[in-house]
């Protein structure tokens, strides 16, 4: 693979949120330079002396403090969520330390339009698109999910404490079998399902950040076009869209996790660690071997990552000294990917 067909297929672009409230009231230290015009992201240690050298990341966009959920879209998304609807599969995650932006950068505040986040937006994109085609008619569906601790769970079902299984048949490869799929029409409607998925998140779990920081959700879009040809037959054309707020990348064995909660981390460190090789050996465009077994995450993923698939991974960070350890660890995980 050349070096500009490999950024085509996996683009992996950094996200960094400004200080919160407490971090600038505590006095918190910047310890992030995001420049980009370059693409580059500079990080401090601060534990070392200011002289000491810093270190620098390069990646194919990086976004600073002030970065509007408008240019995530635009730049980073917009294309992939084109390409779906021309018939391809695609995938967007969002990855990083918990309170790094991911559930923002995802799905954002939907009643204001300048906070809507990728996945609104990729709705809007998607009902504008097929308002303006003329002889094609289309068929979206939607599904929501949730792997949690290697189980997964349909967001869109009542009897949601269900366990789904992954199948996989020679026709259409790997499915979960029993999963909810909804038509839907417009965009009112798919943002209603997107709420109702989200409320089920929540259930069961005392608090919903707890949750969604050890499990990872998937917005499921399928695009199904079709198209009558000069031969007067009808072709059909399908585009999945997929879209991932994965769980917290932060390592929970050293914030003490003990007996349940240590086998959790090691679930989810698992499918993280999955994901980073399965990255990594389609960007090597080397490797014979693409790792999609080891995780459900991966497995579930495997035609929408790879192939003539698009991958988009959005690496969110915090700017602060305290964060010093996982920013670097992230910045690691997607540059690794690149
Ligand atoms: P995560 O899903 O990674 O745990 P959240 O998306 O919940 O993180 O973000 C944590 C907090 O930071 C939220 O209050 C969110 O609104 C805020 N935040 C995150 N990213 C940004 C950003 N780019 N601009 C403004 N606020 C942000
Ligand atoms: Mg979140």
């Amino acid at each position: 693979m050349s070096a500009g067909k490999q950024c085509e297929t996996v683009r992996v672009v950094v996200r960094c949120r400004p200080f919160s409230r407490r971090e600038e009231t505590a006095g918190c230290e910047n310890i992030l330079e995001v420049d980009d015009r370059l693409g580059q992201i500079t990080i401090r240690n601060p534990k070392v002396p200011p002289d000491e050298p810093m270190k620098v990341f390069t990646f194919d966009s990086v976004y600073g403090w002030n970065s509007k959920q408008r240019d995530i879209y635009d730049d980073a998304v917009r294309p992939l969520v084109e390409s779906v609807l021309h018939g391809f599969n695609g995938t967007i995650f969002a990855y990083g330390q918990t309170g790094t932006g991911k559930t923002h950068t995802m799905q954002g505040a939907s009643k204001d339009p300048e906070k809507r986040g990728v996945i609104p937006n990729s709705f809007e994109h998607i009902f504008t698109q097929i308002s303006r085609s003329q002889n094609q008619k289309y068929l979206v569906r939607s599904s929501y999910l949730e792997i949690y601790q290697e189980e997964i769970r349909d967001l869109l079902c009542k009897n949601n404490n269900k366990k789904l299984e992954l199948k996989e048949n020679p026709d259409c490869g790997v499915y979960v079998k029993d999963l909810s799929s909804v038509v839907t029409k417009n965009t009112t409607e798919i943002e209603h399902v997107m709420n109702i998925g989200n409320q089920s998140r929540s259930v069961g779990f005392t608090n919903m950040n707890e949750r969604s920081s050890r499990s990872h959700a998937i917005f499921l879009v399928t695009v199904e076009c079709s198209e009558r040809g000069p031969d007067g037959e009808d072709h059909i054309r399908v585009g999945k869209l997929n879209m991932v707020d994965l769980a917290g990348s932060e390592r929970q064995s050293k914030t003490g996790a003990k007996g349940k909660r240590l086998k959790e981390a090691a679930k989810i460190n698992l499918s993280l660690s999955a994901l980073g090789n399965v990255i990594s050996a389609l960007v090597d465009g080397k490797s014979t071997h693409v790792p999609y077994r080891d995780s459900k995450l991966t497995r579930l993923l495997q035609d929408s990552l790879g192939g003539n698939a698009k991958t988009v991974m959005i690496a969110t960070v915090g700017p602060t000294h305290k964060s010093f350890d996982e920013t670097l660890a992230t910045l690691r995980y997607a540059s690794r990917a690149k």
